[in-house]
């Protein structure tokens, strides 16, 4: 490629015609008003204010019938300005009656029921939802209610008044579902060769409904999506269970004088001042307790302050560790209770991960508050609640495991216990929006992952995991701003989208220190609160002053996917204005050209031409040598030379490169263009462009780029930081990536793990 030389003359200046500014308007109409409850910085407002749900329980597992026996008194503080006529509470466990809409509503084809087990399990029907004895006022009169599937009203005989409590009692059972049979976040896993059972409990209690001044009453119908939204308060528990189980669950016990054994009592208090865990019911005590079976009763007792919800788990068949973690100043108890067909993994990891999480977490978020931080090993799935989560990663029966069964483990515990910071401290609205629990807390499950292991393969969070799904139909993308049940590919949208927008924004548009400070704003003033999308948007953009308005209205209300292109690059060099070097460079451009096919012929079949033949025809323009430097020109360049000033010449004398890069925004979402320049001698030089230069021209924009040197190719995106959908488009000269889909073609499942693989070479080698 040759440089065109280019003459500067006079200033001169362009006018530009605005085409459309529709990326970079402000969140005017999106966002709700600002007002006394919410401000438009994002702080909860000086007349804000929050509902409170204290709950006293007494909970009977029946391990003979798995049955659940409760019996609640709710005092409900209304702290709202509104007098409230009746309450709504949730019966989430009526998503199993037999009015559900769950499965009415799911979407079918022939094609989804491949298998016998298909079949079963759609047309699987049991007895579930709340069984409602009785709701009576403490002074044990009747009240009324009525029930509307997975939602109670409980009718007032007076309204209540603004600053007033009531309270008021429940009496439920149900019948706990199988959870390998009919799913669900919690429910029990029977274990047949040792013929015990595993309760994972939770959703086992009508629980208050949230009333705020976002939502009023938050009483949309549990589908099975969207989760849970709920008001803080404090728990007085006690759970009953066979004596020989062993319980862990949301709070502090207060009991375990009278529960655990003197040797248990003394290895949890080594473990409450230990940094790495410690056994306080070893496998083998396990075991043994596995065939116990007794019939008779204890009554564990559980207190917790200002949480969201509670939930537990019961065996006898739990293994049980713990070790303390300090954050800020405050001592957490970590524990993790697990069936010995977790281990080795669990024994190995749980407790560890635990720890590490909270602190972890607390660096990025807000200071973990609450003393104990539990993980239940619970198979197949990943779920969470205040101070306590049940985790999957189970080993293979023979105790050997693949790499990605342990990373599971391992992301699965982060995630579910990370999700103590999201939602249960900064307490969203889960029922509207996935998001805001699930994408933030990918997000810093992400930031925990690369600091328990480097290069840690996280499966979200980087920019370019997230490329596949944004390039995929448009048609299967949801805005990340829809509701829960709503939304299309739910996992990427909800967990991996918005994990990579903050990453986006950490990395790329704010840079960590700005980023950092206003994510930690956010969580300090929403702890214990109900953040909403819009206080998570101000905030982010009133801490930092970054105008990120583009931002979320690009990833968060659209669906448009990045991809930039370099669509065409010119190479300018300055004319110098010296006929010795011009006057060369002409002709060394002249000498260069190609030549026609008709030129080089004619040089073999004209032997001479006419006026190679007779020079008496030459006249001055046949004689000019144009490539020659005479004196005039020297005269002339020397006349220059006293015009200019000596700024001007050096400029013109320093051999700078002009590069005129257009880029075409293809994908339509606008990003800062981050291009990488390789120079002939290989070293490199990287530029970032804020992606306000698409503010005018969202399509189409160019820019020049002033170099020292001569360029060898140009790379945009060289640091996979803005989820760019097509690379090919990418680099100058045009370089060919292999697609990702090619990528994946090329790994192949395997049937015997790794590990087992390697206990066969041991083996061998000992033969
Ligand atoms: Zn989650």
């Amino acid at each position: 490629m040759q440089p065109l030389r280019i003459i500067i003359i006079l200033p001169f200046f362009v006018s530009f015609s605005f085409l459309s500014q529709k990326k970079f308007a402000q969140l005017d109409h999106e966002l709700p008003t600002a007002n006394e409850y919410r401000t438009a910085s994002g702080a909860p407002g000086h007349a804000y204010y929050q509902q409170k749900a204290d709950y006293k329980m007494a909970i009977t597992i029946d391990d003979a019938t798995q049955k659940l026996y409760g019996k609640e008194t709710i005092t409900y503080t209304n702290n709202s300005p509104d007098q409230l006529d009746y309450l709504w509470l949730q019966l989430d466990q009526n998503i199993y009656s037999q009015n559900s809409e769950t499965k009415l509503i799911e979407i079918e084809k022939m094609e989804d029921f491949r298998s016998i087990g298909d079949i079963q399990k759609r047309m699987f029907y049991y007895d579930g939802g709340f069984k409602i004895e009785e709701i009576k006022s403490l002074s044990g009169s009747k009240m009324n209610y009525s029930i509307n599937k997975t939602m109670m009203r409980i009718d007032l005989d007076k309204p209540l008044a603004p600053k007033s409590s009531i309270s008021f009692q429940i009496t439920w059972w149900y019948n706990i579902n199988d959870r390998m049979a009919v799913g669900g976040r919690s429910g029990y896993e029977f274990f047949k060769k040792d013929d015990n059972y595993l309760y994972t409990i939770a959703q086992h209690f009508p629980r208050m409904c949230v009333y705020n001044d976002v939502t009023g009453w938050q009483n949309k119908q549990f589908l099975g999506r969207g989760e849970f939204t709920l008001p803080f308060g404090d728990y007085e528990v006690s759970i009953t269970v066979p004596a020989d189980h062993v319980v862990a669950a949301t709070g502090e016990c207060q009991n375990y004088a009278s529960l655990l054994t003197a040797e248990q009592r003394k290895r949890l208090e080594i473990a409450k001042k230990s940094d790495s865990p410690i056994l306080i019911i070893n496998q083998q005590e396990a075991e043994l307790a596995e065939k116990s079976k007794k019939t008779d009763k204890k009554t564990w007792v559980f207190k917790a302050t200002n949480v969201r919800d509670f939930a537990f788990a019961t065996s006898r068949k739990f293994i049980w560790d713990a070790q303390n973690v300090n954050v800020g100043g405050k001592n957490i108890l970590c524990m993790s209770y697990y069936p010995k067909e977790g281990n080795p993994l669990w024994e190995k990891y749980s407790t560890k991960l635990v720890a590490h999480t909270i602190k972890t977490y607390s660096k990025y978020t807000t200071d973990y508050s609450y003393p104990v931080a539990i993980s239940v090993h619970s198979k197949s799935i990943g779920m969470e609640y205040p101070m306590i989560c049940f985790n999957g990663g189970r080993p293979e029966e023979d105790g050997t495991y693949s790499e990605s069964e342990k990373y599971g483990m391992w992301g699965v515990i982060i995630h579910e216990v990370g999700h103590n910071f999201f939602p249960m401290i900064i307490n969203s609205d889960e029922r509207q929006w996935t998001w805001m629990d699930e994408g933030l807390n990918t997000f810093v499950q992400y930031l925990t992952e690369q600091e328990w292991e480097r290069g840690y393969p996280s499966r979200r969070g980087p920019a370019h995991l997230i490329a596949d799904y944004m390039r995929s139909d448009k048609k299967t993308i949801s805005p990340i701003m829809t509701n829960s049940e709503s939304l299309f590919q739910f996992g990427n949208n909800a967990y991996g989208k918005p994990a990579t927008a903050l990453n986006i924004l950490r990395e790329t548009i704010m840079g960590r220190e700005l980023f950092d400070f206003a994510f930690k704003t956010y969580c300090e003033r929403w702890k214990f609160k109900h953040p909403s999308p819009a206080d998570f948007f101000r905030t982010m953009e009133d801490a930092s002053a970054v105008d990120l308005d583009w931002f979320w209205r690009g990833w968060f209300y659209g669906t448009d996917a990045v991809d930039i292109a370099i669509d065409e690059v010119k190479w300018y060099q300055l004319n110098t204005q010296n006929p010795t070097i011009e006057k060369s460079v002409k002709k060394s451009e002249n000498d260069s050209k190609d030549i026609h096919i008709g030129v080089g012929r004619n040089k073999l079949s004209i032997s001479q031409t006419i006026n190679e033949k007779d020079k008496s025809i030459d006249d001055f323009y046949a004689k000019r040598d144009v490539y020659s430097v005479d004196t005039l020109d020297k005269l002339e360049y020397s006349d220059f030379l006293k015009k200019i000033e000596k700024k001007d010449l050096e400029l013109l004398n320093a051999n700078k490169q002009f590069y005129e890069i257009t880029f075409t925004n293809i994908g339509g979402l606008v990003m800062p263009l981050i291009v990488e320049f390789t120079y002939l001698d290989d070293s490199k030089e990287v530029f970032r462009i804020p992606a306000e230069i698409w503010r005018m021209y969202e399509d189409k924009v160019s820019k020049v780029f002033i170099l020292n040197q001569e360029v060898k190719s140009i790379r945009l995106d060289p640091f996979l930081e803005t989820a760019d959908t097509d690379l090919n488009n990418n680099s100058w000269p045009q370089e060919t990536v292999p697609s990702r889909y090619q990528l994946f073609k090329q790994q192949q499942t395997q049937k015997e793990n790794p590990m087992q693989r390697g206990k066969r070479v041991e083996e061998l080698n000992k033969n």
